[in-house]
Formats: C-alpha cells, structure tokens, sequence
C-alpha cells in the first residue's frame, strides 16, 4: 500500500514537473514562406492593401504584433535561413550565396532548444542542402521543391507525395502534431513553404481568384533608374525585358511543356515544376490558360501595355500563391485550437526577404532597397504580446534565434550577434535598443546579375555602397522619398548626414567583423556586356 501510494506521489511530482516546465516554456510554431514581401499582406498597408491577398495572416497580426520595421541582411533565399539558425551575419556563418552549402556542424538555434528542453521539428523549404542537424523530426524538399506532386525527403528517404506542394508540407505539419508532438516537451514547429517562390503556381482551385479584377499597379512601375548605381542598370529581372512570357507566366507552355526551354537564360525549374502535373492536373491547367493566351494574342500588345499585361498575370499568379499560404496558416491554427495548444502557443508568420511586384519594374530581390529588404514578421504570443500592436524598432532576422532562445528561457551564446525581440514582444521600449541595420549581398555573377553591395539602414536614411563595378555610392531619405527615387549621395544639403552614416557603417561593418572582399572588379561589368 505504501509502495502504490510513493509511486503515485512521484507520478504525480513528475507530470506536476512536466506541466512546470510546459507553462514557463511556450511552443512555438513558426510559418515561414518564400519570397513573401510585407506589402503583398494586408496588415503591412501597402499598396496591394485593397486587394486584401491575406485574411488569415491580417488576423494573426490583429491578435498579435506587426513589426513594420523588419529587414533581412542579405536580401536572397538560403542566405536568410542561414542567418535565421545561426543568429550570425552571411560571412560569420558561411553560407553567404545560394550557391554555397551549410555547415550543419555549427552552432544553430534548434541544436540548443533541444538542450533546453524542446522537441524540435522542420517540414519544407530548407534550401540549406544537406540533413538538417538539431531537429527531431524532419521532412525537406530537396532544393527549390517542385509546386505540384513534390519530392520530399525524409530521414529514412526520398519520395513523392501527390498534391499541391503548400498543401501537402501542411499536411506534414498536422500529422506531426497530431502523432509525433511530445506530451512532455514543449515544441519548436516549422513550417516552411516553397511558396509564393518562383515560378508562382498557384493551386488549381486558387487559378481564377482575382479574375474579375484588375490588380492595382506599383506606383514606380516605369521607374527608369535614373538616380541609381549601374549596378541598377544591369540587372536581369525587369518584367519587360527579362520576364519571360511562357517559362514566368505560361503563355503557350501549357500545350508545348514537353520542350525544355531553348535560351540558356531562361528559367528551367518552370519546365521542371510543369514536367511533374499530373495528367488531370496538367488538364485544369490547359483549361485555364489556353483561352485566356488566345486573348492575349489577338490583342497584340506592345510597349508599356505589354508591360501591364505581364505585370497583371504575374501579380495574380503570385497572389494566388500567397492564397495558398494564407489558407495553411489558417488550417495550422485551427489545428492548434483543436488539440488544445492555441493558448500555450507562439505563433510566428515570417517569410526570407521581401520582394519586387513590379516594383521598380522588376521581381525578385537581392537588393537593398526597401521592397526586397524588408521581411514581414508577425507574432502572436497569447498572453504576452498585447493584441493589434505595431513595433516600429529595427528588427532582424539576425534577431530570430536569440529571441527562440529566450522564449525556451535558455542562454544566448555570446557569438550570436542579433538581439532577442522578447522585450519588444513584451511591449517595454529598451533604451538602447539599434539604431541601425547592417545589410551585404554577395551573390555576382549570377541569375538577375545584380551587383554585390552593402550598406546601413537607419529610421529614415539609407546608406549603399556598390564596389564592384568602381566607388558608388547610393543615398536615400525614406522620410522624404519612401520609393527611392532620388539619390543624395553628395548633395551638400545633407553633407552631415552622410558624413555620419558613412562612419556608422564603417563601424558596423568593424563591429560585425565583415572583413569579406569588397573589391573593385572592373571585369565583371565586361561580363554582363558579354552576355548581352
Ligand atoms: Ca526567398
């Protein structure tokens, strides 16, 4: 009798210890999209705003806490991840370009959550090749995944799972929750999808959303970047010149997929994605597009008509990515509220980098300016972040793993370089806290060609220096001129001013250690004469 009673006090002692260490430690599930720029979110205000492309996530960010003033260090797909499972700066954690490979043996964040005390777990875009190190639980897409039918990794292997690609890294998630998810440990969930990536497919149930209506156009469409570095004036991902009418927006692809694309320029995971639908699949497609490219025909466009037709299809198919996503981060959360977890639950909505829709004329990233540099970050913490606000502080996703760190109450190892967001999340205004963000992109020669630069974001100014092609420099005052249009780099008016973000950013670079190779590589601007 006395045996039964001792075993029951320590099992007991046991879940009261399990429950103690649940409460002090929330989950946290974190989303985590591709390419998905704030202002394509309803709660950013921007100006795709009217077109409300995000229902779900506007009201994670009435439940919780918008950052607006939320950027990336290096404006590129891989990149943005490395920084986020390192908390240290592209040339501090190696993985500086697309092209390189992450060293999974470094310190990352989910290695240490699992040492205090978390069950880890990652399904989707990785795009850090290699087995992720640190998690539990993990299924990956290999690469960039494919939008329809896709590979996915797994611990014991490779294998296709039928079904649109946002679904079905979804389904992954929920069936973790459902069967893997440890009663006895908090956890650390990421969900990480491949869209709205390029080449933008849309699920075929989201293929006619936004038919009936015109998208609203960037008000710097026809930009003719007349103010800014050459590097501007190299670059390869303007909707008009470099867009590519069948390989970006499936005009004529559809009957005529089984031909790889015939330039060396144009993009191959468009034919690669097209390749995998299924018959049915590939069907609904065709019934889709094939009228709508007899229209496009007949109404032989050109110039800037052509423009805003290109821009059109592409918005939409982009949007109606984003749809997909809105819809998994509704079908995540209910989930959580099913199993009882919504109020012991971080739920965090991020995306790698921002990006271009049309702005500037272009797409994609990789750039410092503000469409491509800023990331959207939303948190809802019940309990802790007070619903509906707006934190204006200059956050990173430098910032991400010592924030996860502080959250798991474990310790932020030294060499880490962001700061944690707990105290914003938490609504205090610390003192000291940046006044600065430090950016460097690296990846030249390569697709899109935009040249190597770095540079300083303050609240209001914007400091970039491009050193490959010769000395230059670009100037921006947000407050005044929130597209970028003027340059004032060397303007007396603001002399002071760029005497001391020049220095800011001389010892931000000191500070972060950036000693990588900023050069003068005059041959570089040959190349791109070369190929073109
Ligand atoms: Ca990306």
């Amino acid at each position: 009798m006395y045996r039964i009673t001792n075993l029951t006090t320590l099992s007991c002692l046991i879940l009261f210890q399990t429950w103690l260490l649940k409460a002090d430690k929330p989950n946290i599930l974190f989303i985590f999209t591709d390419d998905h720029a704030p202002h394509a979110i309803g709660a950013y205000n921007g100006w795709l705003k009217s077109v409300k492309p995000t229902p779900v996530i506007d009201k994670l960010a009435k439940e919780g806490m918008v950052f607006v003033n939320s950027f990336c260090t290096n404006s590129i797909c891989g990149p943005s991840r490395a920084v986020i499972q390192t908390g240290k700066h592209s040339h501090k954690n190696g993985f500086m370009n697309n092209g390189n490979t992450f060293d999974w043996n470094q310190q990352t964040f989910p290695k240490l959550l699992q040492k205090a005390g978390y069950q880890t777990a990652i399904y989707g875009k990785s795009h850090l090749k290699g087995e992720p190190l640190g998690y539990d639980d993990w299924a990956v897409l290999p690469g960039q995944g494919l939008y329809y039918n896709p590979d996915i990794i797994f611990p014991e292997g490779r294998k296709r799972i039928e079904g649109y690609c946002t679904d079905v890294v979804t389904d992954l998630a929920v069936e973790w929750l459902n069967d893997k998810r440890s009663n006895d440990k908090p956890f650390m969930l990421m969900v990480q999808h491949k869209a709205p990536h390029r080449n933008w497919m849309p699920a075929l149930r989201h293929l006619s959303l936004y038919d009936d209506i015109d998208i609203p156009e960037p008000p710097t469409l026809f930009d003719d970047w007349k103010d800014n570095a050459p590097g501007a004036r190299v670059q390869e991902l303007e909707i008009d010149r470099h867009m590519d009418l069948n390989y970006d927006l499936f005009v004529d692809l559809t009957p005529n997929f089984n031909q790889p694309p015939s330039q060396k320029r144009q993009d191959r995971s468009a034919w690669h994605n097209m390749k995998r639908m299924s018959a049915e699949q590939l069907k609904a497609w065709r019934d889709h597009y094939t009228p709508r490219d007899k229209a496009f025909h007949e109404a032989k466009l050109s110039g800037k008509e052509l423009v805003r037709w290109k821009f059109q299809r592409y918005a939409k198919n982009y949007l109606r990515c984003v749809k997909g996503v809105d819809e998994s981060v509704d079908r995540l959360q209910k989930e959580l509220k099913k199993l009882g977890l919504d109020k012991e639950t971080i739920v965090i909505y991020s995306s790698d980098q921002g990006f271009y829709i049309g702005d500037h004329g272009w797409y994609d990233k990789r750039w410092m300016y503000e469409e491509s540099l800023k990331m959207p970050l939303i948190v809802k913490w019940p309990g802790v972040v007070r619903a509906g606000s707006r934190n204006t502080d200059l956050v990173q996703n430098l910032d991400y793993a010592q924030t996860f760190l502080e959250i798991a109450g474990a310790p932020q190892p030294k060499d880490m370089q962001g700061l944690s967001l707990v105290p914003l999340l938490k609504g205090e205004a610390p003192k000291d806290w940046r006044k600065e963000v430090y950016y460097h992109y690296y990846e030249y020669p390569s697709v899109h060609m935009i040249p190597r630069h770095y540079g300083i974001r303050t609240k209001r100014y914007k400091l970039m220096h491009f050193y490959q092609f010769g000395n230059e420099w670009e100037m921006y005052d947000l407050k005044t001129d929130p597209d970028e249009l003027t340059n004032i780099y060397g303007n007396k008016k603001v002399e002071k001013v760029q005497k001391s973000l020049t220095n800011r950013l001389k010892n931000l670079r000191e500070d972060y250690e950036d000693d990588s190779d900023v050069s003068i590589r005059p041959d570089y601007i040959q190349l791109y004469r070369k190929k073109s």
